[in-house]
């Protein structure tokens, strides 16, 4: 399917647009004047990188590069590509991102990718693929996930997305469809969405104070097919909204967020849950994912589509069967409120509570900043080249909080804070 004979980018608010382009500049990374900053974008995505970029200049940064993708030629690696190239990857490229992250680069990913684009592809190429993104990406990825840099995603609405969102729907509709959801999640709909924005901050705030204060030794889920008791890491601290990167900077990683999320303890994890929304993964869906957990590590996995990837995914290394994050968001959330499947992390994680497979946030740990690898090791904190969220909470799941002597604190019932 060609995705690119029309120009749906005319269905889409430019007023709205301009707002989402300001609020990843001035809310999502707090670009600082003399900043530079390394942007990917899709080509389709092209008329909300252009706004980016203008508001990013407007706002003093330094030099701006955009890196772009296209899903037509990344299908047509697959579909061509001789078999020996898939354990490669542009390791040059993510050297050259490391490198201007050291040396003070802002990052802004602009996603809107078909969610399954490589569904039908080989899932072992596919893994491969993906396993030496993960390594050659490494160094640059652990600058993001220890966040030295203030850095941020936000989405556009491409066609192929906006179809698999809406497929009962014109084209036309579909896609502007897709971009008011994006906009009403993003709070880019409103008059003062730099407002809406820093009220939002404040509550999810409070949230994290809360948890931080009770300082639980473990959370437990109970819901359909689901009892699950995540142990949280010794030293963890709850996070969400905006908060301080490594470099001074304030800003929100995701656009938009509604979580509040933490480091689970990667050796004491235990009992089975279920998925509650299919996972898109690197261009493949993954359904009714059913697990069991013991002592921290996945010992058994169930999925009823994308079994193959999900198997493959889990044997990426040896973290990648244990958590690296769980993460809070009430039924309410204005994403779930929708009732919208986006079949893309960055919306789905927002309706519903989550646990993520692979490496933990080190920022998640009082003191964050200053723990060693080993010290974040000890705490139990996780370690992977994968980090995947999938969905776990719904208006049927209940989650308390358990202290160090075992009593136990309501934090949601039915999905809603208690
Ligand atoms: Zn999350
Ligand atoms: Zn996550």
């Amino acid at each position: 399917m060609t995705t690119h004979q029309r120009d749906f980018s005319a269905l889409v608010d430019p007023v709205k647009l301009d707002r989402l382009a300001e609020i990843a500049i001035k809310v999502g990374l707090q670009l600082q004047p003399g900043q530079d900053l390394v942007l990917t974008s899709s080509i389709a995505a092209l008329p909300l990188t252009r706004k980016i970029v203008e508001h990013a200049y407007r706002a003093g940064a330094g030099l701006v590069t955009p890196i772009f993708t296209d899903d037509e030629i990344t299908l047509a690696r697959f579909r061509h590509g001789q078999d020996a190239g898939f354990d490669r990857a542009a390791g040059w490229l993510y050297e050259g991102m490391a490198k201007a992250y050291s040396e003070g680069a802002a990052r802004l990913a602009v996603r809107g990718e078909d969610p399954s684009l490589l569904s039908g592809q080989d899932p072992a190429r596919v893994a491969r693929a993906n396993k030496a993104v993960s390594i050659a990406s490494k160094p640059a990825m652990e600058k993001i996930t220890g966040f030295d840099i203030n850095w941020t995603i936000v989405a556009y609405p491409e066609l192929a997305w906006a179809r698999q969102v809406f497929p009962n729907e014109s084209d036309d509709v579909a896609v502007a469809k897709l971009a008011d959801a994006i906009f009403a999640a993003s709070r880019a709909d409103g008059d003062d969405p730099i407002g809406a924005w820093k009220a939002h901050n404040a509550a999810l705030r409070e949230r994290t104070q809360w948890l931080n204060g009770h300082g639980f030794h473990a959370l437990r889920f109970t819901g359909p097919g689901t009892d699950l008791t995540v142990g949280l890491a010794d030293g963890h601290e709850w996070m969400g909204g905006a908060s301080v990167a490594r470099n001074g900077v304030t800003c929100n990683p995701n656009i938009p967020t509604e979580e509040v999320f933490t480091t689970p303890h990667a050796r004491r994890v235990s009992g089975h849950v279920r998925s509650t929304k299919p996972l898109s993964y690197q261009g493949t869906l993954i359904d009714d994912i059913s697990v069991r957990f013991e002592e921290g590590r996945i010992v058994e996995a169930s999925a009823s589509k994308g079994r193959d990837v999900l198997e493959k995914v889990l044997d990426t290394d040896e973290g990648a069967r244990r958590l690296g994050e769980v993460a809070l968001v009430p039924n309410s959330s204005p994403i779930s409120r929708s009732g919208i499947l986006f079949y893309n992390t960055l919306f789905d994680e927002n309706a519903s509570c989550h646990i993520a497979l692979g490496q933990c946030y080190a920022k998640c740990f009082v003191d964050g900043a200053n723990l060693t690898e080993e010290e974040i090791t000890a705490r139990g904190g996780n370690k992977s080249f994968i980090h995947i969220d999938w969905m776990i909470g719904s208006g049927e799941v209940d989650v308390d909080g358990i202290r160090k002597d075992g009593s136990t604190v309501p934090v949601m019932r039915k999905g809603e804070w208690a």
